[in-house]
């Protein structure tokens, strides 16, 4: 597992690294991508996957990127984080295991749910074919 996290510092930026990696928190309204509100994907800021769909996008004023779900089911993982004293579900890419937040039932309908992502386990994908 050595060279595995030798390699993910290779390819990420150390900004990138310390959440997707390391399990970090940008602070609230830092990110790049919480006022994005064209059309496009959400991919994976380590190994590319689709992660949300712009539609699924929302403004829940926590000052991270929100989405009431995933773009498909299987994309995410979730486990049971209680570090800082709280009990959240950690929310991590299904792919390359990095860490992309957490995820709260007080988001709204139709979900319900409220996944809370940081920008740097992101890039977003406009989409060309916007209609
Ligand atoms: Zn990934």
């Amino acid at each position: 597992m050595a060279s595995m996290d030798k390699d993910w510092k290779a390819r990420l930026s150390p900004e990138r690294y310390q959440i997707l990696r390391l399990k970090g928190t940008e602070p609230a309204f830092s990110g790049d991508l919480l006022d994005v509100h064209d059309d496009g994907i959400f991919r994976c800021a380590g190994c590319g996957a689709q992660l949300f769909d712009s539609e699924d996008k929302f403004e829940s004023g926590s000052g991270w990127p929100s989405f009431t779900r995933a773009i498909d089911e299987g994309v995410i993982v979730t486990e049971i984080d209680t570090s800082h004293a709280m009990t959240r579900t950690e929310i991590m890419c299904a792919s390359c295991g990095g860490h992309l937040g957490h995820v709260f039932d007080d988001g709204p309908a139709p979900t319900g749910m409220r996944y809370c992502v940081n920008s740097l386990s992101l890039i977003f994908d406009p989409s060309s074919a916007s209609s």
